[in-house]
């Protein structure tokens, strides 16, 4: 069974009437706890935000949370948008790396026009040097995601790179793959409700995939990235990696932004690379109930708004 917070929050991600009471309480009001994991609704915002970050030694990566995607036209319009995000990027000089997702390009519209998509914002990107991640969404997805991708490698596209969800039975042969191909992974938990048919039950048996996935990658992959903030898992993944002897540069860790600042700030001292997902936009509402599903204390966090604004709760980046 799926644990439960996340089944919750999930169906009440898609809830209007929620969604327009966040709309009046979004990342940019005062005391807001949106503000604790999504940098802003501007781009403008998540720019200062990456500053700061890049400031204190970290790696970013942006992402745009735009409203459901339903017809072409307006994937067309997100594609439009993402490549104008490669523009504003390029002007600000911070780190050139976006992740997206494919739905967001129309997947669930009509996949040649999705893959075009990808497709028009890989060229300029690859052009001005940036890396682009795509995200993982939910298993129904997951085909036809690693197909697009894999359709753009063979192409000669190289910057462009997947995220693979540890907790689906079928991943450790994707990462195989992917390991095959030389594309560059990022390994995450699984953030959707899946049934027991498609992922693990268990948290001790998805913690146990995880480790053993990202010991596959630092192995044979290219440049991984293993993204938790599970303590336990990141002292595993470090002690496996300097066992090897494997330079720090060969690899990184990432984070979403306002979790764990101070694990990232303790494994950037350490000399680790620490990347963190920063998202902004004003489709943040689906995203932000995905990481009050995560954890349930952050529903008390809602109720004590004031306590987080003061700082009393260390987790803002
Ligand atoms: C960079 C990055 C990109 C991601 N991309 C995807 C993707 O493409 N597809 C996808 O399905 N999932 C994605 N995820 C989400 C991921 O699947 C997990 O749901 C999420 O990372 C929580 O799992 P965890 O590994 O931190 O472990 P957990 O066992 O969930 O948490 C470990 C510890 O981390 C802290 N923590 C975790 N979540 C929260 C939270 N919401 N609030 C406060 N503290 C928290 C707590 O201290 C907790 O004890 C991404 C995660 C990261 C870091």
């Amino acid at each position: 069974m799926y644990p439960r917070p996340k089944a919750l929050f999930f169906a009440l991600s898609r809830s209007a009437t929620l969604t327009r009471f966040a709309s009046q309480h979004g990342p940019g009001t005062p005391d807001s706890l949106a503000g604790r994991f999504v940098a802003g609704e501007t781009v403008e915002a998540a720019i200062d935000m990456s500053r700061r970050l890049q400031s204190q030694g970290r790696l970013v990566t942006l992402d745009h949370l735009d409203k459901r995607v339903t017809t072409l036209d307006e994937s067309t319009a997100a594609t439009t948008e993402y490549i104008r995000l490669i523009d504003v990027i390029m002007r600000a000089g911070i780190e050139r790396n976006i992740s997206l997702k494919l739905t967001q390009l129309g997947l669930d519209v009509d996949r040649a026009t999705c893959l075009d998509n990808l497709r028009r914002i890989l060229e300029p990107a690859a052009r001005q040097g940036f890396f682009i991640r795509i995200n993982m969404e939910h298993s129904p997805y997951i085909e036809q995601t690693i197909d697009i991708f894999e359709t753009l490698w063979h192409y000669e596209y190289r910057n462009v790179g997947v995220a693979l969800q540890s907790y689906l039975h079928r991943t450790e042969a994707d990462l195989r793959r992917m390991n095959e191909l030389g594309a560059r992974v990022r390994l995450v938990k699984g953030a959707y409700k899946e049934p027991s048919s498609a992922a693990l039950r268990h948290k001790d048996d998805r913690d146990r995939a995880f480790v053993r996935q990202a010991h596959l990658l630092l192995d044979s992959g290219t440049y991984p990235a293993i993204a938790t903030h599970d303590p336990n898992i990141i002292e595993q993944v470090r002690t496996y990696a300097d066992a090897r002897g494997l330079a720090k540069d060969r690899w990184e860790f990432q984070m979403l932004y306002g979790i764990r600042h101070d694990l990232q700030a303790s494994l950037v001292s350490a000399g680790y690379r620490v990347r963190v997902y920063v998202p902004f936009g004003s489709g943040w509402f689906p995203y932000f109930m995905r990481r009050m599903g995560e954890r349930p204390l952050n529903v008390g966090l809602a109720l004590k708004p004031r306590a987080y604004a003061r700082g009393s709760i260390n987790v803002r980046a």
